[in-house]
């Protein structure tokens, strides 16, 4: 098998696993408990609590940790924009947000607040000009992606956290795909809030983080126990916690020798298939990109076609973000790039580890092409491409 899927989700690392298994068999007290078995958890939640903070350059009573990276978007999007509604309703995003921040905004708009989705150039990129003429006197706040989960492109979001502070507007960063591969500072970046989530980064599922500045009056999120400073009730999930900080140390320390390897190889990747497929066009931004992210667009072919015929010759890649595959709408983050509906259609997203090789890509480059040939034969449209171009 080739894995080729890592921004849809990631192999728990051994070294996380290992990490986790004494607070499922030995020490699975609850830590609010008073006795040793409970502290024991609660210990190892307040070293974890250090560990993620200061990978991000933040107080460790600045992290609260979620079920994942969908629920810290719906908790720092709703709860902003209701802490804040005395000030305005007024809340920018980008077109090309994770469904986690765009319908959690849907759901605003039915609520009275009004909402400005952003164009992006042909690259994925946020304009700040745009960003700028877009704020009003009741702008509460912005949120824009780290970096874009489909094209891997890499938003510039210092530029955009300085425009927000100046303002005085909150500024929240969904990070989910960038946390983990590429340097986050809070503070160089003046980020407010940021989401993040553990699976991405070779550590379990359903644990993620939202971090909150210190001073923001952001209220909780689920109601219940006084876990997590009161803001997100129900016992916690320690050997998710444990696992987090685990997988965050480890991406911590790999992640230059992991980035230039993965850079190595996606470019590798983009410019075989380049060369070698006709008809083709890279997803995203060429250089301002996630390490592991290969984005294609293939001209006469479905991406859904391509997908199992890749799957039969044991390749797992994706036609985009793991949430809309299945659905027949072609991708909006593609759409918002200005690709045409049957564009669109026919992508791919190929996301990169460390643990992938330059043999597998061959394997890869050599199956897409006869893939996308075959596809191609069989295609009306592309036969009568084909004739106009003879004429
Ligand atoms: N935001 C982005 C950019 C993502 O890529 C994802 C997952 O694909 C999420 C949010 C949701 O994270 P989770 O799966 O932890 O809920």
């Amino acid at each position: 098998m080739i894995y080729l899927d890592n921004a849809a989700t990631t192999k728990t690392a051994p070294e996380v696993v290992e990490a986790m298994l004494p607070y499922f068999t030995e020490m699975y007290g609850n830590p609010s408990a008073i006795y040793s078995l409970g502290s024991a958890g609660k210990k190892a939640i307040n070293e974890a609590r250090r560990t993620i903070a200061g990978s991000i350059g933040a107080g460790p009573e600045e992290i609260y940790f979620t079920a994942g990276g969908t629920e810290a978007d719906n908790w720092a999007v709703k709860a902003a924009a209701e802490s804040y509604s005395e000030k305005g309703k007024h809340i920018i995003t980008t077109k090309i947000e994770h469904h986690a921040v765009l319908h959690t905004c849907e759901y605003l708009e039915k609520r009275g607040y009004e909402v400005t989705y952003l164009d992006v150039d042909r690259d994925g990129i946020v304009d700040l000009e745009a960003l700028k003429a877009a704020i009003r006197p009741d702008t509460i706040l912005i949120s824009v992606m780290f970096a874009n989960n489909e094209i891997g492109s890499i938003e510039p979001i210092g530029e955009i956290g300085a425009i927000a502070k100046e303002r005085g507007i909150l500024f929240h960063t969904d990070a989910v795909q960038a946390f983990g591969q590429i340097p986050v500072n809070v503070d160089e970046l003046h980020i407010d809030m940021l989401s993040a989530s553990a699976h991405k980064l070779n550590g379990p599922k359903g644990i993620g983080m939202l971090y909150i500045r210190g001073g923001l009056k952001i209220r909780s999120f689920v109601h219940g126990g006084a876990q997590e400073r009161n803001r997100r009730a129900g016992t916690e999930n320690v050997p998710g916690i444990v696992g987090y900080a685990a997988a965050v140390q480890r991406a911590q320390r790999l992640m230059e020798e992991k980035g230039r390897r993965e850079r190595e190889l996606r470019d590798y990747l983009i410019d075989r298939i380049e060369k070698e497929i006709p008809y083709c066009r890279l997803n995203g931004h060429r250089e301002k990109r996630l390490p592991g992210n290969v984005n294609f667009s293939f001209r006469f072919v479905e991406g859904e076609s391509v997908l199992i015929m890749l799957d039969m010759k044991g390749i797992c890649a994706s036609s985009g973000s793991a949430c809309t595959s299945g659905s027949l709408d072609p991708s909006h983050v593609l759409l918002a790039l200005g690709l045409k509906h049957e564009e669109a259609h026919g992508s791919l997203r190929m996301t990169l580890s460390e643990e992938n090789t330059k043999e597998e890509m061959d394997v890869v480059v050599e199956h897409l092409r006869q893939i996308v040939g075959r596809l191609r034969d069989m295609s009306p449209l592309y036969e009568d491409f084909l004739k106009s171009q003879k004429v």
